[in-house]
């Protein structure tokens, strides 16, 4: 998508600390990080957010769901680490594209504001 930042990180269009990248995923550091170590990890196809995923997405999703503990492992985030995913509005989801923050190296507060 032409006017998404994320897509243009992806795109390597702008230069980014990547983290991890394949064909389909791509994991950078977060611009303003909230935690020592904080990254976000991508789909490169543009969606918008978790509600925009459809059933087709579903293998894409779940291969995410699965590198993110090697990312950890590589980040050295043995002692936890917390996934988050702001959805529309009322999550204050600032960028429409769908990511997964993975925030860690400090201990999390529950519940989050
Ligand atoms: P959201 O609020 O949508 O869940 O999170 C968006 C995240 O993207 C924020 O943590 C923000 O710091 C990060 N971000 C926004 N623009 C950029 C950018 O251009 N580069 C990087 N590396 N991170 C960004
Ligand atoms: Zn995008």
């Amino acid at each position: 998508m032409a006017d998404c930042i994320f897509c243009m990180l992806a795109n390597h269009d702008i230069p980014t600390s990547v983290v991890y990248e394949d064909d389909e995923m791509f994991c950078f550091k977060d611009a303003d990080p909230q935690a020592p170590v904080h990254v976000l990890l991508i789909p490169k196809k543009h969606i918008e957010c978790l509600d925009d995923l459809k059933e087709e997405d579903a293998p894409l999703v779940g291969r995410m769901m699965l590198k993110i503990q090697d990312i950890a492992k590589n980040l050295g985030l043995e002692n936890g680490y917390r996934v988050v995913s702001n959805n529309g509005e009322d999550a204050f989801q600032t960028v429409k594209h769908l990511h997964f923050h993975i925030l860690g190296k400090r201990k999390m507060t529950w519940p989050p504001g």
